[in-house]
């Protein structure tokens, strides 16, 4: 199996050299275990969190071992009888070409037409994200204006056609004009490009003359400091990712207008998507429900080959992807 470990912790922004690609020789299979051989892995924002050696809510990467995140694959030998070779599973273990299981821990592909690596996207964590955000969290009514960071990305994404589907008002936020005609493309009524704005306050309150009832928060930061700004009484915040502070050496200060939380009666609540997993059932059938009308769209940004993983999940801090970023085993 080819494996990407975690050769040091990023000091900042991660770079080639804290990761390894390393081969290591795979046991013959036993009574009950399968071989799988990954086709699909994904890299998400949160594991920059996991390459930090602190406690939190999934234990820290460790140095000299492979990481860990979703994947999907395909079992390619087979000792058990409810993982029959060919059958197609998905299971953390990616950033590794090959693994040995016995079960625990994957769950086999549902029959669809569906492409396999939606289960990682739209279909997977990243859609059920800004599902749960917008309604369990947030409390998302169609009256709302919802504002949304990182909104070209595989959360923001499918956190703007659900609230455009919703009868919402949605502004985004984006990093390019690429970025931002994607959006439009969707039918988002308007759009930030972060990079270009010189008062991100001024630049929400031009695209959301009627102020912001929901803010979706990915970002952090300045961003956090506008939405603030902008919000009406009585609004919510979902606090979803910070990402513009993942990669941060020193502490960031807080928003330097957390006043307006009191000023405008605000509620903010942050969330973790897997403790709501309990739901996804019914998010998958309401979502495969709006595919299948064609009533929803999803991008993908796809590096190919395991070497390439580190250079992927290093282009989610660039921006380097539209929605959601990929690697193709
Ligand atoms: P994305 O697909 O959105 O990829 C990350 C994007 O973030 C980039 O494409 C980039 O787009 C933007 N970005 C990167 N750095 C910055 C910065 N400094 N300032 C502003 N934007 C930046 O990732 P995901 O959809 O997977 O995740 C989005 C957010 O949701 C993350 O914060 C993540 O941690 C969080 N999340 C939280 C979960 C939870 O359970 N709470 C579960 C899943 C995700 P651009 O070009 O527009 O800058």
């Amino acid at each position: 199996s080819q494996q990407i470990h975690l050769a040091s912790r990023p000091a900042g922004t991660p770079t080639a050299d804290n990761f390894t690609l390393q081969t290591i020789p795979l046991p013959e299979l036993k009574e009950g275990e399968i071989l799988v051989k990954n086709t699909w892995m994904s890299v998400d924002p949160y594991m920059r969190g996991r390459m930090i050696d602190r406690k939190s809510y999934v234990p820290p990467f460790q140095i000299g071992e492979a990481l860990e995140g979703g994947a999907i694959g395909e079992v390619i030998q087979s000792n058990h009888p409810d993982f029959p070779v060919g059958s197609k599973v998905s299971s953390m273990l990616g950033w590794r070409t090959h693994y040995i299981g016995d079960g625990t821990g994957l769950t086999r592909l549902p029959e669809t037409t569906l492409p396999d690596q939606s289960f990682l996207g739209i279909m997977g964590m990243p859609g059920m994200t800004a599902w749960t955000g917008l309604f369990r969290i947030a409390d998302l009514q169609p009256s709302d204006t919802v504002f949304i960071s990182a909104a070209s990305g595989a959360v923001g994404s499918i956190a703007c056609q659900i609230a455009k589907m919703h009868g919402c008002t949605v502004i985004g936020s984006v990093g390019s004009q690429e970025k931002a005609e994607y959006l439009r493309s969707l039918g988002v009524d308007a759009v930030i490009n972060y990079k270009e704005a010189t008062n991100l306050t001024e630049a929400l309150a031009e695209a959301a003359p009627q102020g912001i009832d929901v803010y979706f928060e990915n970002v952090g930061g300045e961003h956090l400091e506008a939405a603030l700004n902008n919000m009406n009484d009585y609004g919510r915040i979902a606090v979803c990712g910070l990402i513009s502070q993942y990669n941060a050496t020193e502490p960031q200060p807080g928003p330097s207008n957390l006043s307006m939380l009191i000023i405008k009666k605000l509620k903010m609540q942050g969330f973790i998507v897997f403790d709501h997993w309990a739901h996804y059932g019914e998010y998958a059938n309401q979502m495969g429900q709006w595919i299948a009308e064609g009533k929803v769209k999803w991008e993908e940004t796809v590096f190919e080959g395991i070497e390439q993983a580190p250079r992927a999940f290093i282009g989610l801090f660039e921006g380097k992807n539209k929605g959601k970023m990929l690697v193709k085993l």
